[in-house]
């Protein structure tokens, strides 16, 4: 990499790529002979209106959204999706079916019991976390309002490598931190969302495919901003929706297309971290906490015995160009975030320091 960048394995806001953020910068004091930055753009213009569409197309066409499924580009938060699912879809039976794989999941469970009956589909805080749970295990109800689970558990490293059979009964799922990185067949789902700010834009922007027929249960008191049907209704221009965010997830999808579209970045990631895992399952210090079969490819747990040691190894990866190698509080050690936008290069070199380190200690 150039312009003296280092290698950033944060967990969110995580690295862009930077062609990404090179030609942003091109472009940010005069978009496309407008005069203007984006960010002082009217989000009603047509040039905005233009940049709006564009990201809309190749987002629909990039991720494979069949008809019958609106994308919103919105301002709540991932958080601000575990109170508007419930607010809207919860009205359906009355209750609804949550998978808990995590601390995000575990925050999304106990909000949408507010609002009705939550059925804990399954749980795997008794393990910390370290698995996901297999289709046979699931406690479905029939008459759920949805099943809700997070396909990659940011914090434990963990990712379900299947989509589960529900029957008539809509999934939602947070892919906040694993959108784009492997391919997903839409038509399966109710709701997919995801905040930008680990796989596809800076913080500030997220994204939600619905099916359209989903909409219009909200329960009587659901804030007009919370309502899916308004945002529907306006294609997410109710009010000033993200726009600087908008034209970034553009520039990333542009980037998205030249790695080959998101099955192309599968393969890259796949090598990513194929590579992580194998020379942590190789070293004589260092173990994985998320157990085989349930690893997330995203985001990669690990840690040596002692604390002493996971303390040497942050600060000498700082030194070294590594940043943000700390593990979270909840887990410990270290993880490293290898989300779309990290080179290839940083996690060879990463798999380097980790060998040097291991051999040295
Ligand atoms: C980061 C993250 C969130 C929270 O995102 P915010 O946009 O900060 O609310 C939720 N779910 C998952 C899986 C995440 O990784």
């Amino acid at each position: 990499m150039s312009d003296n960048r280092i290698f950033n394995f944060s967990a969110g806001p995580s690295m862009l790529p930077l062609s990404v953020l090179q030609r942003a910068g091109a472009e940010i004091t005069n978009f496309g002979g407008s005069g203007m930055s984006v960010m002082e753009m009217s989000h009603r213009s047509k040039v905005f209106q233009k940049i709006f569409d564009d990201t809309q197309e190749k987002f629909r066409r990039l991720m494979g959204v069949p008809e019958g499924y609106k994308v919103l580009f919105l301002q709540t938060g991932a958080s601000g999706q575990f109170s508007m699912i419930p607010l809207n879809l919860m009205g359906r039976t009355g209750k609804a079916d949550y998978a808990v794989t995590g601390n995000f999941s575990t925050i999304a469970a106990k909000e949408a019991k507010k609002y009705g009956t939550v059925n804990i589909a399954a749980d795997t805080s008794d393990c910390n976390h370290t698995r996901i749970p297999t289709q046979a295990e699931l406690k479905l109800d029939a008459d759920a309002s949805y099943f809700y689970y997070c396909a990659n558990n940011t914090i434990y490293g963990t990712e379900w490598q299947y989509v589960p059979e529900t029957g008539n009964v809509p999934l939602v799922c947070d892919m906040s931190s694993d959108i784009m990185s492997r391919p997903v067949d839409v038509s399966k789902f109710g709701i997919i969302y995801a905040g930008a700010q680990k796989n596809m834009a800076p913080a500030g922007l997220t994204v939600v495919i619905i099916k359209e027929e989903l909409a219009g249960s909200e329960l009587p008191y659901t804030p007009l901003m919370m309502n899916y049907k308004t945002m529907i209704d306006k294609d997410s221009m109710y009010n000033t929706p993200p726009c600087w965010c908008i034209y970034m997830l553009g520039l990333m999808l542009d980037w998205v297309d030249e790695q080959g579209g998101v099955a192309g970045i599968e393969k890259i990631k796949a090598a990513k971290a194929a590579m992580l895992y194998d020379t942590l399952d190789n070293s004589k210090l260092f173990t994985c906490p998320a157990q085989v079969g349930s690893r997330s490819d995203m985001n990669v747990a690990f840690r040596a015995e002692s604390e002493e040691l996971n303390a040497k190894f942050i600060a000498e990866a700082a030194a070294a160009g590594f940043a943000n190698l700390k593990g979270h509080r909840n887990v410990g050690g270290m993880r490293a975030s290898i989300y779309n936008a990290m080179p290839t290069e940083g996690v060879e070199k990463l798999c380097q320091f980790i060998k040097e380190f291991d051999k040295n200690n």
